[in-house]
C-alpha cells in the first residue's frame, strides 16, 4: 500500500527536532530506522502530518563503554549491536538477543531508540531493558529526564513518552564479571516475531548461589513483563536441574498469555515455562566453565 501523504524534515540538532515536534502538537513523530513508523502508516494505523527524521542528529549516535556501563545512543542501528566485538564481552546478553530481531535487511536499518519507542510487547529490546534495569535518556520541550526501563512500557505500543518527547541514548549498568544469562524465544521461523521470549540474567556468589536475579518476558502480555516468582524461586539458589525446573514452573503458572492465531493461551504458559528452563540450562552451563 502506499504511504499517506506527509511532511518531511530532518533537522541537525536535537533542540531543532523537538521545536518540530512541539510545534506539531502531537501530530508529529520521530522517524528513525522506519522499520515499524513506515509499515504501520501504510496499513493507516498512524497518518502522522510530519516526520521529523533524526538521522543528523549526531548526539543519537555512539556507543561509549566504560567502568559505569553501556550507553548507546538511539539512533545505533541493530547491526552496529551484532558488529561491536566489546559488547558480546560488557553486555552479552544484548547482542545475543538481537540476534533474534528480525532478517538482515531490517537488521540494518531498525534502531534500538525506535524499538523502545515502538514499544511491541513481542520485541527482544524492551525485555531485555526490562531485565537489564536499563535506564531511558529522554530530552523534550521540558528538557532532560531519565526512565527506568519499567516505567517506560504502558501497554502494547504505548509508553510515558510525551509527544515532544525523543529517546536520546539507553544506559545499561555495568555488567558484573561472575554473571550468568541467556535469552532465548520461540518463532515459527527464524527471524518472525516471536511466540513467546525470555530473557534471564543472575549473578553467581562464591557458593555457587543466584543473587540479583532478573527474568523478564516478551510476547506474553501488553508489555515486557519480570517474572517475580520465577525470580523468587531462583534467588538464593543453586541453579541445578531441580531449582531449574521449580523456576519453569513457576514461569508457566504466574503468566496470564492471551491466545491468537498464532498460539493459544495455554500454549504460550506452557512455552515460557519451557524457555526459561532452556535458558537456565544454558545460563548455568556457562558458569560452570
Ligand atoms: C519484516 C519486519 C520484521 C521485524 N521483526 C522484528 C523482530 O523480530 N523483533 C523486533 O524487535 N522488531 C522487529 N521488527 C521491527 C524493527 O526491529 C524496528 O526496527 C523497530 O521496532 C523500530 O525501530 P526503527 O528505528 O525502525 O523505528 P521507526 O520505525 O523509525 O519508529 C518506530 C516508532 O518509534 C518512534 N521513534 C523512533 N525513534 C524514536 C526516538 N529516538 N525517540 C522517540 N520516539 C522514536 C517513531 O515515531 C515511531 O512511533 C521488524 C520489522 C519488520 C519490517
Amino acid at each position: 500500500m502506499k504511504l499517506p501523504q506527509f511532511d518531511y524534515q530532518a533537522p541537525a540538532s536535537l533542540s531543532e527536532a523537538v521545536a518540530l515536534l512541539m510545534a506539531g502538537n502531537g501530530d508529529a513523530r520521530p522517524l528513525s530506522g522506519g522499520q515499524s513508523i513506515l509499515p504501520i502508516m501504510a496499513f493507516r494505523l498512524a497518518e502522522p502530518s510530519l516526520l521529523v527524521d533524526l538521522r543528523n542528529i549526531p548526539d543519537l549516535r555512539g556507543i561509549e563503554i566504560s567502568a559505569a556501563g553501556v550507553r548507546i545512543g538511539a539512533m545505533v542501528r541493530w547491526r552496529d549491536i551484532l558488529d561491536n566485538a566489546q559488547l558480546k564481552v560488557v553486555l552479552p546478553l544484548l547482542p545475543e538477543a538481537i540476534e533474534h530481531v528480525a532478517h538482515y535487511q531490517v537488521r540494518n536499518r531498525g534502531t534500538i531508540g525506535g524499538s523502545l519507542a515502538h514499544a511491541d510487547p513481542a520485541s527482544e529490546m524492551p525485555a531485555v531493558a526490562l531485565a537489564l534495569d536499563a535506564v531511558i535518556e529522554v530530552v523534550g520541550a521540558k528538557g532532560k529526564r531519565d526512565i527506568a526501563a519499567g516505567d517506560l512500557f504502558t501497554g502494547s505500543l504505548s509508553t510515558s513518552l510525551s509527544h515532544d518527547e525523543i529517546i536520546v541514548a539507553v544506559r545499561f549498568p555495568a555488567w558484573p564479571a561472575a554473571r550468568a544469562y541467556a535469552f532465548e524465544e520461540f518463532a515459527r521461523r527464524r527471524g518472525d516475531f516471536a511466540l513467546a521470549g525470555v530473557a534471564a540474567c543472575y549473578d553467581v556468589d562464591a557458593q555457587g548461589r543466584a543473587k540479583n536475579v532478573r527474568v523478564s518476558a516478551l510476547s506474553i502480555a501488553d508489555t515486557p513483563i519480570r517474572l517475580k516468582a520465577a525470580e523468587a524461586a531462583m534467588e538464593g539458589r543453586v541453579m541445578d536441574a531441580d531449582a531449574i525446573k521449580a523456576a519453569s514452573a513457576a514461569a508457566s503458572a504466574e503468566v496470564d498469555p492471551a491466545g491468537d492465531i498464532h498460539a493459544s493461551a495455554r500454549y504460550r504458559k506452557a512455552l515460557v515455562g519451557t524457555l526459561l528452563g532452556r535458558a537456565l540450562t544454558r545460563a548455568a552451563a556457562r558458569t560452570a566453565r
